[in-house]
C-alpha cells in the first residue's frame, strides 16, 4: 500500500522556499516609494544595509540573480569584449546566452573542475587589444561555485584572481548568489571575499528565503551605471519596498541559520553513501548534495519517480545523477523521512 503523503519534501533548490511569517509582516508595514525617482525608503535602506556588509560604496536591488549578471557585464564592458568565465558557471552556461545577446561580449571559458582557475594559465587567457584582437575587460568568479555542488571557494583565491586580473588593468566581477552560504561555510564575514573585486552580485531568493530579489554591490560609479542598465532592461521597478523588506529580513536574520542546511546536506550526504550512493563528502561543503546514481545502477529520471511517489522532489541533472538542496524548509527529521524513502526505492529496485 503506498503510504499517504503528509507534507512534500523539495529538494530540488532552495529557490522553492517561502519568505518566512517575519517577512510578510515587513512586508505588509513596509513604507514605500516610486524607486525610479529614488524616493522608495525600504530599497533605499536595503541597499544601505548591503553595501555595508559588502564592504563596498553602493548596492542595486534587481530584480534576479540572472539580472544582476547581465548589469553587471554591460556596466563593466562595451561591446565585442572577451571576458573570461568558468565553463561549468551560471552565467556562461545558463543565462540564455545573455552575454552574447544582451551584453554583446565574447565569453572565453576555462576550466576550473574545483571552481579555481589556474592563475598562471589565467595570465596566457587574457588578450590585450591590437588590430585583430578584442580585449579582454572582465574575469567572471562564481561562489559557492556550481550550482549542482555548492563548492566553496576560499577568499585568498578569489583575491589571488583581482590581483592578476589587476595586473593587466582588467576588472573582476563575483557572482556570489550563494555567497552567504561560502561565508558561514568558512566562519568569515561576506566582505571577506569582496576586498579586491570590484562587482559582487548576491541572490536574495534563495537559502535566505526572499520571494523575489537579488543585489549588485561596487563603487558609486559603477551602480549609478548599473541603474541605467537596469532601466535599459526594463528593471525599473517602482514600490520594489514591498520587496526590499523581506530583503532587509533576509540580510538580518537569515544568514546565521544557513549552518543547520551545511548540518542537513551532510547528514543527507553521510546516509546517502552509507545506502551505496556515489556522494563525493569531501565536495559537499554547503547546501548541495550531488548524487551519483552509477553504482545503484538505477537512470535518474526513474530514481527521481519514485522518490516523487513518495512526496520527495529533486533534482535530474544528468542521466546518471541528481542533485539534492537542503533550505530552512527541511529539517533534520525531513532528511531522516528522505533517507527512509530512499531505502524503499532501492527496495523497490529488487522487486
Ligand atoms: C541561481 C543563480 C543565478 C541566477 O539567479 P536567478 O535569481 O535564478 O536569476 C546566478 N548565478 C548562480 C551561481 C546561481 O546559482
Amino acid at each position: 500500500m503506498v503510504k499517504p503523503i503528509n507534507k512534500i519534501i523539495d529538494l530540488r533548490s532552495d529557490t522553492v522556499t517561502t519568505p518566512t511569517e517575519q517577512m510578510r509582516v515587513a512586508i505588509s508595514n513596509a513604507i514605500v516609494g516610486d524607486d525610479v525617482f529614488g524616493e522608495d525608503p525600504t530599497v533605499y535602506r536595503l541597499e544601505r544595509t548591503a553595501a555595508d556588509l559588502f564592504g563596498k560604496e553602493a548596492a542595486l536591488f534587481v530584480a534576479s540573480g540572472t539580472m544582476a549578471n547581465q548589469i553587471a557585464v554591460m556596466t563593466m564592458c562595451s561591446r565585442g569584449d572577451q571576458i573570461i568565465v568558468h565553463d561549468q558557471s551560471h552565467i556562461y552556461n545558463l543565462e540564455v546566452g545573455g552575454l552574447a545577446s544582451t551584453c554583446g561580449v565574447q565569453p572565453r571559458s576555462i576550466p576550473a573542475p574545483d571552481g579555481q582557475f589556474d592563475l598562471s594559465r589565467l595570465g596566457r587567457e587574457i588578450f590585450h587589444a591590437d588590430i585583430q584582437r578584442s580585449p579582454t575587460t572582465l574575469i567572471c568568479l562564481e561562489n559557492t561555485f556550481d550550482l549542482n555542488r555548492g563548492l566553496v571557494i576560499s577568499p585568498k583565491n578569489i583575491r589571488e584572481v583581482a590581483i592578476v586580473a589587476r595586473s593587466h588593468s582588467i576588472k573582476t566581477f563575483l557572482d556570489g548568489a550563494r555567497i552567504f552560504n561560502a561565508a558561514v561555510a568558512l566562519g568569515c564575514s561576506v566582505a571577506d571575499f569582496c576586498e579586491e573585486v570590484d562587482a559582487i552580485a548576491t541572490c536574495l531568493s534563495k537559502g535566505l528565503a526572499c520571494p523575489v530579489g537579488s543585489l549588485l554591490m561596487g563603487t558609486v560609479g559603477f551602480v549609478a551605471e548599473a541603474r541605467r542598465m537596469r532601466q535599459r532592461l526594463g528593471g525599473g521597478w517602482r514600490q520594489a519596498g514591498i520587496l526590499a523588506a523581506a530583503g532587509i529580513v533576509a540580510l538580518e536574520e537569515m544568514v546565521q541559520r544557513l549552518a543547520e542546511d551545511h548540518y542537513n546536506a551532510r547528514l543527507l550526504a553521510e546516509g546517502l553513501i552509507q545506502l551505496g550512493f556515489d556522494v563525493d563528502l569531501r565536495q559537499v561543503q554547503s547546501n548541495i548534495v550531488h548524487v551519483g546514481l552509477n553504482s545503484i545502477g538505477m537512470g535518474a529520471d526513474i530514481f527521481c519517480a519514485h522518490l516523487l511517489e513518495l512526496g520527495i522532489k529533486t533534482k535530474v541533472i544528468a542521466q546518471q545523477e541528481i542533485r539534492m538542496v537542503t533550505h530552512k524548509d527541511v529539517s533534520s527529521a525531513d532528511i531522516k523521512t528522505t533517507l527512509d524513502a530512499v531505502r524503499m526505492c532501492l527496495d523497490k529496485k529488487i522487486e
